[in-house]
């Protein structure tokens, strides 16, 4: 599972993608369904808020170092600056790895939910 994850693939059979290529013109956007074994990614309108949770705790943990820097006396514009450069850098990655997760995770525990579109 945690492979699967990691390289971003459909929950339930671990091998169709969950997005379009990365470096393709569109690269952020999510797959309607799993063009392997068929399932809905988005199962209903807004259904990827949820990954705003798994988006905020990505954000929290990648940028944890700001409270030794604080503790360390380092200048204000680098506690505070470092952390926000980093944010927007890691845009991309945090969108993709935040859905992935939240697909994972409402898949763990609502399997039976999720429809299928044949
Ligand atoms: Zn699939």
């Amino acid at each position: 599972m945690l492979w699967g994850l990691l390289m971003q693939r459909c929950p339930r059979c671990r091998k169709g993608p969950i997005f379009e290529k990365l470096f393709s013109r569109r690269g952020m956007a999510t797959l309607n369904f799993c063009p392997v074994c068929r399932l809905k990614f988005e199962r209903e309108e807004g259904y990827f808020l949820g990954a705003m949770y798994a988006s905020y705790g990505f954000g929290l943990l990648t940028t944890a170092y700001w409270l030794p820097l604080l503790l360390l006396d380092v200048s204000p514009l680098w506690v505070i600056g470092l952390p926000t450069l980093q944010l927007v850098l890691q845009i991309p990655i945090s969108f993709r790895y935040s859905r992935t997760a939240w697909l994972y995770l409402d898949r763990g525990f609502d399997p039976d939910v999720v429809e299928d579109v044949s």
